[in-house]
């Protein structure tokens, strides 16, 4: 539904997003995530044809953004970062003055405001005052507005930034119902809205890729923890011999068990092979679980992989 290749956006001499290539098929909710100025706005701002790419392609439904804008937009629902509503106008003013600007023809555009009205829960605030509404209710608004032309793919940045932790609930849950029916990407630089919302997570940092995953197997572990008890013998050895163990390491020792890391081929849960070695060994077993790393570990690390890989880089450029 959404193909984004090598995709490059400069500002001047400042390079905001660098060879980036990702896709979201139809249906799934994609997260974007990354860093203050990581270029998640300027990845959105181009998608939706506000910018024009540096160098590089993005086709949504086939559409390329270049050739054809108007073409991609029709296909778009943007709810942009600061949405610009108009305080001194009613919401349903708003609304339909929207429904007029997106070209949808007069006879239509009752019903459109209609049914975006119902699928944002803004029944009973149809005659207030933009400015008297709460930023939860605005940010209703703004997804309103975007899904009025009935859009195939939703674009929103940063949904939920400046809101309160219940209006962050209902926008998460009204995000989730809009997905049933649309394409979502979102961006945020929030940990828990990926786990909250999304199906896959986008990874930027610096402008460039640094994951691009599924959260079940960006949390998936190839880390199993062993606690033994004392007396058992050659562990770190048996444990090495187990199908899929790549090495082992000792972590500690603690109330007379000692635990072991043992470090598995990515995608291969080794713990039931472990679990049958550690019996037939006869170890006293005090625990044998597979770690499972939080998301803020699994960013944190992808982080320092990519300062190490750009001091790398530079003290390369140095010696050369
Ligand atoms: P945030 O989470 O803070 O909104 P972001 O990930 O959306 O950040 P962008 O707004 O895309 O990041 O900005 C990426 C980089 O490009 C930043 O260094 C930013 O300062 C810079 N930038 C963005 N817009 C412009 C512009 N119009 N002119 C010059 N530099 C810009």
């Amino acid at each position: 539904m959404i193909s984004v290749r090598e995709l490059e956006k400069r500002y001047g001499p400042l390079r905001a997003v660098a060879d980036l290539s990702f896709e979201v098929e139809r249906g799934e909710i994609v997260g974007l995530l990354g860093h203050n100025g990581a270029g998640k706005t300027t990845v959105m701002k181009v998608m939706t044809g506000f910018l024009e790419p540096t160098a590089g392609t993005v086709t949504i439904g086939g559409v390329d953004v270049t050739q054809d804008r108007i073409g991609v937009q029709r296909q778009i629902g943007y709810l942009p970062e600061n949405a610009p509503l108009y305080p001194e106008m009613l919401v349903q003013e708003y609304l339909l003055m929207m429904a007029e600007l997106r070209g949808i023809p007069p006879e239509k555009r009752i019903p459109a405001v209609a049914d975006a009205v119902k699928a944002t829960g803004l029944d009973a605030r149809l005659v207030q005052p933009i400015s008297t509404l709460s930023k939860g209710y605005r940010q209703r608004v703004g997804l309103a507005q975007a899904i009025l032309h009935r859009p195939d793919v939703l674009v929103l940045d940063e949904p939920t930034n400046g809101l309160d932790p219940v209006q962050i609930v209902e926008i998460r849950e009204l995000i989730r119902r809009l997905a049933q029916t649309t394409t979502v990407i979102l961006s945020t630089h929030i940990l828990s809205e990926i786990e909250a919302v999304c199906d896959r997570v986008v990874i930027l940092i610096d402008g460039e890729l640094a994951a691009d995953d599924t959260l079940q197997n960006l949390l998936s572990s190839n880390v199993v923890r062993v606690s033994v008890g004392e007396g058992a013998k050659d562990v770190p050895r048996a444990l090495a011999k187990v199908d899929g163990v790549e090495s082992v390491k000792r972590e500690g020792e603690r109330a007379g068990y000692t635990t072991w890391r043992a470090i598995c081929q990515k995608g291969v849960d080794a713990t039931p092979a472990i679990a049958r070695a550690a019996l037939e060994a006869g170890w006293t077993i005090g625990g044998i679980t597979p770690e499972t790393p939080s998301l803020e570990q699994v960013f944190r690390d992808l982080m320092a992989r990519h300062v190490s890989e750009a001091k790398a880089g530079k003290k390369k450029e140095a010696a050369a």
